[in-house]
């Protein structure tokens, strides 16, 4: 079941990429196209020297004709599902090397990313000179008039450096 949802992501993911080419895309569709075909080796290896063996092996131990005719059901929905699993996600791992290796995505996708972070690093900017502009203001008027002599203290002073009188 894990490699039919990683199949499916990957269509999903590649699907995405080709129509808004991203890195985090790229990034991803990488990652799990290298576990896919990983877990897609392993389950290959484990139809051809595990399912059939064993089939083989107890069918020759099964006198049963009835059992026999059952397992060979059984051994027929393994391999369709198996063969299924296998091909789909064959399927994806090939679209996602694809997508990989497509340069023009991959410019597309790099030149996307710069865009992000010239928008992120402008953004940045505009939040630090807002909160300077801000920072200055405040630092303005938090000057606080003393009550005893009018004249304006500094926001830190807890006593008019002037008369003495306790803000
Ligand atoms: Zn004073």
């Amino acid at each position: 079941m894990l490699h039919i949802g990683l199949a499916i992501a990957l269509l999903i993911l590649c699907g995405s990429y080709k129509e808004y080419p991203a890195m985090s895309k790229r990034t991803g569709i990488k990652v799990i196209t290298i576990i896919l075909t990983v877990l897609t080796g392993i389950k290959a290896l484990t139809v051809l020297f595990g399912v059939m063996p064993a089939y083989y092996g107890s069918e020759s131990d099964i006198s049963n004709s009835g059992l026999s005719a059952f397992s060979s059901v059984m051994f027929a929905l393994i391999v369709i599902y198996y063969g299924g699993v296998i091909t789909l996600s064959v399927i994806a791992c090939v679209k996602g090397y694809k997508c990989m290796n497509n340069n023009e995505l991959t410019t597309e996708a790099f030149s996307e990313q710069q865009r992000v972070n010239a928008a992120r690093a402008q953004q940045i900017y505009r939040a630090q000179s807002t909160a300077n502009v801000q920072q200055s203001f405040t630092t303005e008027n938090t000057a606080w008039q003393c009550k005893n002599c009018g004249k304006y203290n500094e926001s830190d002073n807890k006593f008019c450096i002037y008369c003495g009188h306790i803000r």
